[in-house]
């Protein structure tokens, strides 16, 4: 359901997001059009949100979360992009490794902390494969 009034909280400054459309954030990638990101300007933070409604995905990212959680996916993501394994499985095996249950461990809720570590295990994991 559309809920442009919901309550979500910027981490940084614990001010109110606001719920604006792709345009606002990615002026030119016409393949976001019709999703909603919830945005503080004034940390320009944001996140976007499941697809067709204004759920959030995780904690609102500023510039420097944003990077740490690329470089999480640039490690994981080739594991199952490849066929190496399966998704679940290397997000399992990702889980495993930072000590989190497994329906935590969503890259969208961490901060740049365990992004970190995140990376730290990955490259640990390759190294041993
Ligand atoms: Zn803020």
């Amino acid at each position: 359901m559309s809920n442009k009034r919901r309550r979500v909280v910027c981490d940084y400054c614990h001010g109110r997001a606001r719920c604006v459309d792709s345009k606002r954030i990615y002026p030119y990638r016409p393949d976001l059009i019709g999703k909603w990101f919830w945005l503080c300007e004034k940390c320009d933070a944001y996140v976007g949100c499941h697809p067709g409604s204004t759920t959030p995905l995780g904690r609102l990212a500023n510039a420097e979360l944003r990077a740490a959680k690329q470089s999480v996916h640039y490690a994981l993501d080739p594991l199952w992009k490849s066929g190496e394994m399966k998704r679940s499985a290397a997000y399992a095996m990702l889980a495993e490794a930072l000590q989190l249950a497994p329906q935590n461990c969503h890259i969208g809720m961490f901060d740049v902390q365990t992004c970190e570590a995140a990376v730290v295990a990955l490259r640990a994991y390759k190294k041993t494969t």
